[in-house]
């Protein structure tokens, strides 16, 4: 709910910024590691524009994978299901490079 309220919030501002009436569209990426589920996330986003100028707005979500870096042999890989262990030499001291990033890309306005 309250990443809802932040999105909308951030789109709000963007779109004043620009002098636009209404928004259309809202591109959000977010990291795996959110643990957003979509389907619940754009349903919060329905509520939290209604009485905006979002209200309406297509929330498109752009899932980011997780990818790691191995610290003992510097192998950069993607970390599936958790498992955070390195594919090249088996190591399990790993640094996360992404997966917990949340941004709205861009927004479409009219
Ligand atoms: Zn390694």
């Amino acid at each position: 709910m309250a990443i809802a309220r932040n999105i909308v919030n951030i789109a709000i501002a963007a779109a004043e910024k620009e002098g636009a009436k209404r928004i259309t569209k809202v591109n959000v990426v977010a990291g795996e590691l959110r643990g957003i589920i979509p389907a619940q996330l754009i349903f919060c986003f329905g509520l939290m524009a209604e009485n905006t100028i979002a209200s309406g707005a297509y929330l498109d979500l752009e899932i980011t994978p997780v990818m790691g870096k191995c610290r003992k042999c510097d192998e950069p890989f993607m970390v599936k299901d958790y498992r955070y262990v390195c594919p090249k030499c088996q190591g399990e001291d790993i640094q996360t490079l992404s997966g917990t990033e949340l941004r709205v890309k861009d927004i479409e306005v009219e």
